[in-house]
């Protein structure tokens, strides 16, 4: 995971799900790789424009102005044809074109499976900057936009739970995570949720069923139940309509869906995404390669690519069982 090559020009993309903050690494990447004296290139659309030739030098001015913005100026794609071993080609037959001499990508567990592939059939070096919203990469304790992810949904669930108090109703409120329930959980703890269904933990509907009748019978009238989209029982509106079918009662089902996506950056995702974009310029100068920058602990760490998403970073299960005991 390290290389004595010399490395004079660098490009920089985003790929897969987009997430705040990135622009916030873009602009890290760009800022720390001219002043350490290298070019940078900005590739558009992920692999996708790689293997289309959508590259252009970035400047110092190229990044001005965007730290606080969602989304991703170099935009976003996916690729079917990146998955394939001829599309790797045509992108590292680019990067030679291009001069380019290390790749950083910014994105989650999709984009690194495909970093891997291309250093191991083209040997392109690459480093990873991890930028989902989800959090489920492995090797940093966050992602990049997984705190504004969070907050913009415990804003959501604040005032949804001013209209479940004032009509007396149960909310089943959806969060994003398909796989995992990070998000859930943690918006579930702030938000004080009765109950979090999560993809990691088994959801008991007769279990649930219980609880909300003896919250009722405790004169508990409005409830706030957070499923991640992925939980193995269903989606919101499953789960709601399976509950009704048990005991009755009057439920609501709002999906935040992609509003988790976007929004300005919350400082700690500007922070993050500034040190880790720092992290892996300074981390290529020094040799290493087909690594991630992540922070653990506050620190900086750097983990070998493929095991970003071949280990699974694990939720933690001392605030599921917190989160338990406080949602009475
Ligand atoms: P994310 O990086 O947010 O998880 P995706 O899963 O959509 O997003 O992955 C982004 C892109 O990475 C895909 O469109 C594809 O080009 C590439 N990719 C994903 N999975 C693989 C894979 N198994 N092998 C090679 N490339 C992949």
């Amino acid at each position: 995971m390290t290389t004595t090559k010399k490395i004079h020009k660098i490009g920089v993309l985003t790929s897969g799900g987009d997430s705040p903050g990135m622009n916030a690494a873009i602009r890290a990447v760009v800022r720390i790789g001219i002043h350490h004296g290298l070019e940078v290139y900005g590739i558009r659309r992920g692999y996708a424009g790689l293997m289309e030739k959508e590259i252009e030098k970035m400047h110092l001015g190229s990044v001005s102005n965007i730290i606080q913005r969602g989304g991703t100026i170099l935009k976003t794609a996916r690729s079917e044809e990146f998955k394939t071993p001829e599309g790797r080609k045509k992108a590292a037959a680019v990067l030679k074109e291009f001069g380019i001499d290390a790749l950083v990508v910014i994105g989650g567990d999709g984009t690194f499976r495909g970093a891997t592939d291309l250093n191991k059939e083209c040997g392109i070096l690459v480093i990873g900057l991890p930028g989902t919203i989800d959090n489920d990469v492995y090797g940093t304790d966050f992602t990049i936009g997984y705190d504004t992810a969070i907050n913009t949904a415990l804003s959501a669930i604040d005032k949804i739970r001013d209209t479940a108090t004032a009509h007396s109703r149960i909310f089943f409120v959806e969060v994003m995570g398909r796989d995992v329930g990070f998000i859930a959980l943690e918006v579930g703890v702030a938000g004080g949720a009765e109950e979090i269904l999560i993809p990691e933990t088994p959801t008991d509907l007769d279990g649930i069923c219980t609880r909300v009748q003896e919250g009722r019978a405790r004169g508990k009238s409005s409830m706030i139940i957070v499923v991640a989209e992925g939980d193995e029982a269903g989606g919101a509106f499953d789960i709601a309509e399976k509950i009704k079918g048990k005991i009755g009662g009057d439920y609501r089902v709002c999906v935040l869906g992609h509003v988790q996506r976007g929004g300005s950056p919350t400082a700690r995702d500007r922070v993050l995404a500034s040190k880790l974009g720092a992290a892996a310029v300074e981390g290529l100068l020094a040799g290493k390669t087909n690594v991630m920058a992540g922070e653990i602990n506050g620190k900086v760490v750097f983990t070998p690519v493929n095991e970003t998403w071949e280990k699974k970073k694990k939720i933690d299960m001392e605030l599921d069982r917190i989160a338990k005991i406080l949602a009475k």
